[in-house]
């Protein structure tokens, strides 16, 4: 197994683990939107250290990040962090913002793209508003050569995610992709339903980073693993390209062999993690000649993207309050 990069904490390899980590993900998750819980974080997370997960509040911070990143040899993603947003006009400014990314990117020659989420740009008020920004954003990226992901929200976020990214398509935008979650029972039949998009579809498959109920989505770990793995493979056999982001040496280990033993080359898919998450085997991939994104967002808001990292690990909760403890 390859080392972690994340402190002293060692899981036990039985199921206890399993289910304890299950307990603590749906507390965390559901103790997101509590306001005690928000306005506390949000006071003290970015001096707690969210600033390990997260590149800074501002571009000018990110910017400099995204540049260590490519002179080390890695390519990155950037998120302006928001989610949910209900005023149109307030959706509309994070587009323009993010052709000033797209711009500043390109000005600084970072290897970098932009995952960006729908209700961002305005899903909440209307597929239509949703659509009229991210296809600002993805035309604007096509003139500078650059590629934008659609990430995954909710389930109930799933069908327009689709239907916009189709549209998009459909529309000759070609430098777009998007992103399926392994837990949900649904995404086997969503990405059979893309493969005739193929060869030319790009598509991160994640496990799944949300609270959902056992209606929509596996409840057990072992399954939405099991899960993942059938979907890379069947999207690696269709000739698609693919991100497979996990930090679960497991899975990358999967990959590794199988790419090999199929003769599919290193140009079809790429590994990706998040910025700060297991930096170390990050680097190990990359010196293995492997192409590595890192996932790497920035902004003030920030909360629900660390509760979500906080979630999927009890080691980081413990990684804050040890900095609560030594202040
Ligand atoms: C590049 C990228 C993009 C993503 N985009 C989306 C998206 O669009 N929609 C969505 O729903 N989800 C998204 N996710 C989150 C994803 O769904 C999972 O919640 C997250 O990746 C944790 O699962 P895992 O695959 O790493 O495996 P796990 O089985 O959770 O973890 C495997 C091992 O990785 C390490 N690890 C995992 N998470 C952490 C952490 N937070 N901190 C420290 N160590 C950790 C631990 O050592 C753990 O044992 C994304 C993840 C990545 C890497």
């Amino acid at each position: 197994m390859s080392s972690n990069g994340q402190g002293p904490i060692t899981e036990p390899a039985d199921g206890r683990w399993s289910s304890i980590n299950g307990i603590f993900r749906k507390g965390i998750l559901l103790a997101t939107s509590n306001r005690l819980v928000s306005s506390g974080v949000k006071r003290f997370g970015m001096r707690l250290g969210a600033g390990n997960f997260v590149a800074g509040e501002d571009l000018d911070a990110c910017i400099q990040v995204l540049k260590a990143l490519t002179d080390r040899g890695f390519h990155t993603n950037t998120t302006l962090l928001g989610e949910h947003v209900t005023d149109e006009q307030m959706a509309s400014d994070v587009a323009s913002e993010y052709i000033r990314i797209l711009d500043r990117i390109d000005q600084d020659e970072c290897r970098t793209n932009i995952a960006l989420k729908l209700t961002h740009l305005g899903l909440d008020l209307g597929e239509e508003v949703a659509y009229r920004n991210v296809e600002r954003i993805v035309t604007h990226a096509e003139t500078l050569g650059n590629f934008i992901r659609i990430d995954m929200e909710e389930s109930d976020r799933v069908d327009p995610t689709i239907r916009i990214f189709k549209r998009l398509r459909a529309e000759g935008l070609e430098n777009v992709g998007t992103v399926f979650q392994s837990y949900l029972y649904r995404t086997d039949d969503d990405i059979k339903n893309l493969l005739d998009l193929a060869p030319n579809l790009n598509l991160r498959i994640v496990k799944g980073a949300y609270l959902e109920p056992a209606s929509v989505a596996y409840p057990e770990k072992v399954d939405v693993d099991r899960k993942m793995i059938e979907q890379i493979e069947t999207l690696l056999d269709n000739d698609c390209y693919v991100g497979i982001a996990t930090h679960d040496d497991r899975i990358i280990d999967h990959f590794k062999e199988y790419t090999e033993q199929h003769g599919i080359g290193r140009d079809r898919f790429e590994f990706q993690m998040l910025y700060g998450i297991r930096t170390q085997y990050q680097q190990e991939l990359l010196d293995e000649g492997y192409k590595v994104r890192i996932a790497t967002p920035f902004g003030p808001e920030w909360y629900p993207y660390l509760m979500r990292r906080l979630a999927e690990r009890p080691a980081n909760l413990l990684f804050l309050a040890k900095n609560v403890v030594r202040r």
